[in-house]
């Protein structure tokens, strides 16, 4: 017979008390609370009321013992690098190992804490007024498969600022890299003297066990980061929620460019993690008069294989199959994208590259693998009207080469997204080769942007009449 949510975490919470007091605790329950499996649950319910426990610890802890546990975060982040991202590749068969590694060390790095969370003030004659941001409670975060750990944790450090506790419904096929990320977090929680969990989980978690999430009423903010699906869930569930979902991003190279600089940005941006992050470039769009010399250069020095007309119908059978798109190929490298139809390439092959219209399914489709499309335009009018057209209203990233500001300020104004590079490979936006932090919560759909910890925070008014005004 199974056990129900609340026996389960009895028995968790006793066990963990019990050893943290250094007892040795065998529970009757199916599960052993073993440290390293704290906060990871069987049932959503029970994981859920046991993050409300936790939060009511956080919401106690001052500001500075949380940035002790969010500096421990940042240490083991980088010191487990390597590792999250070899499980993540063997465990999703996406991406490439060293890329994920980089990224582990940015979001360690470059992820803000509690220095984001900040006061406003007016002062007057009628007293003090502050505005301050106050915790959620307990926030439900979906994350993905593409960036599993690395959302976890950039996640993590963002809600913990705020003085929040999270429960995460990892994707499924990434739920073991999820929960060492998990693991991680706790452990530092529990190192720095702060609760033994602040991250919870459900050993399987399911479409089920995120359906229960978002219904639950102890969950104050849902935060999804993936696919179109997940965020139309969310934001249909009547809850208070942000949405960081797909995008296309297209990339407008025109006349004034730096040509040899773009092809390199392009495709170092495009092949960045065999182009799983959302905001890599997907399609470029560039002006007839500097196509060829793009083209040439891309193939030159940046490592790309122009795919013949034959080839790229062999790759759209492959990649976009009668059931959608083909999970196989997803943050496939190009060489194996290649051996896939039969083509053999060298080691030297990053990204498989043609032309065609700007409707053709490989350029219009957010594929998530190195292969990019060049469509032509005529002038840069038309060049902005076919990228908006392939960023398809996400509204989520967009990016250029261009030395003419008056260009740049049109395209920026006409595509109207949450990020916009200009001059720089696509991840220069998560401050990886540009000014400003990171985020791996990217909420184009409601409009946050970039989050950080403030977004997930409330405001909170706090009025003091006629005193303490002390000029
Ligand atoms: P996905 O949409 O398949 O899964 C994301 C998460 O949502 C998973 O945890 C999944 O289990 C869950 N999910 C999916 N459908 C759901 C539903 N109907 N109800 C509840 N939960 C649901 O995404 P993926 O393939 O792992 O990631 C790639 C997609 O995510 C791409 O479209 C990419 O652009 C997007 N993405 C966006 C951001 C961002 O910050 N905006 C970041 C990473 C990925």
């Amino acid at each position: 017979m199974g056990i129900t949510a609340n026996e389960e975490l009895i028995a968790k919470v006793v066990g963990e008390v019990i050893s943290s007091l250094n007892i040795t605790y065998a529970p009757a329950s199916a599960q052993a609370p073993a440290q390293a499996q704290a906060g990871i649950y069987n049932e959503m319910e029970a994981a859920i009321e046991a993050a409300a426990i936790s939060q009511q610890v956080v919401q106690k802890m001052s500001m500075d013992q949380r940035e002790k546990i969010i500096s421990l975060i940042r240490s083991k982040t980088k010191e487990n690098a390597e590792k999250l991202a070899r499980l993540a590749v063997s465990e999703t068969g996406m991406g490439n190992v060293g890329h994920k590694i980089l990224k582990h060390h940015l979001v360690a790095e470059k992820t803000p804490g509690t220095e984001d969370i900040i006061t406003t003030a007016w002062s007057g004659d009628l007293g003090l007024t502050l505005v301050e941001m106050g915790p959620f409670g307990v926030i439900g975060a979906i994350t993905p498969s593409t960036n599993p750990s690395e959302t976890v944790i950039c996640n993590t450090i963002g809600m913990l600022a705020g003085g929040n506790t999270i429960v995460f419904n990892p994707h499924p096929a990434a739920a073991k890299t999820s929960m060492l990320a998990i693991n991680l977090v706790n452990e530092a929680s529990r190192e720095a003297g702060g609760p033994h969990a602040i991250a919870f989980t459900v050993f399987e978690p399911t479409l089920k066990s995120s359906e229960i999430m978002m219904k639950h009423p102890r969950i104050g903010l849902i935060v999804a980061t993936g696919g179109p699906g997940v965020v139309e869930a969310v934001l249909s569930s009547g809850r208070r929620g942000i949405g960081a979902g797909a995008g296309n991003p297209p990339v407008v190279v025109d006349e004034t460019a730096d040509i040899l600089k773009a092809a390199k940005d392009i495709i170092n941006g495009c092949t960045f993690d065999n182009n799983l992050p959302c905001i890599a470039e997907k399609a470029i769009v560039c002006l007839d008069s500097v196509s060829d010399d793009l083209i040439k250069h891309m193939i030159g020095e940046q490592g790309c294989y122009l795919a013949s007309n034959a080839e790229i119908d062999k790759l759209t059978r492959l990649v976009l199959t009668q059931k959608g798109l083909n999970r196989d190929c997803v943050g496939k490298d190009a060489k194996t994208l290649l051996s896939l139809i039969g083509v053999k390439a060298s080691d030297e092959i990053r990204c498989i590259i043609f032309e065609d219209e700007k409707e053709h399914p490989l350029i219009a489709e957010e594929l998530m693998m190195p292969i990019l499309g060049l469509v032509r335009a005529k002038d840069f009018d038309d060049a902005v009207s076919k990228a908006v057209w392939l960023e398809h209203g996400n509204h989520h990233s967009a990016h250029i080469h261009s030395h003419d500001v008056v260009n740049i300020t049109k395209y920026a104004k006409a595509i109207d997204t949450a990020i916009l590079v200009k001059n720089a490979p696509s991840y220069a936006a998560l401050g990886y080769g540009g000014e400003g932090f990171c985020s791996f919560t990217i909420a184009s759909r409601t409009g946050e942007g970039l989050t950080s910890a403030r977004s997930f925070t409330k405001q909170r008014r706090c009025v003091m009449s006629e005193s303490l005004c002390i000029r």
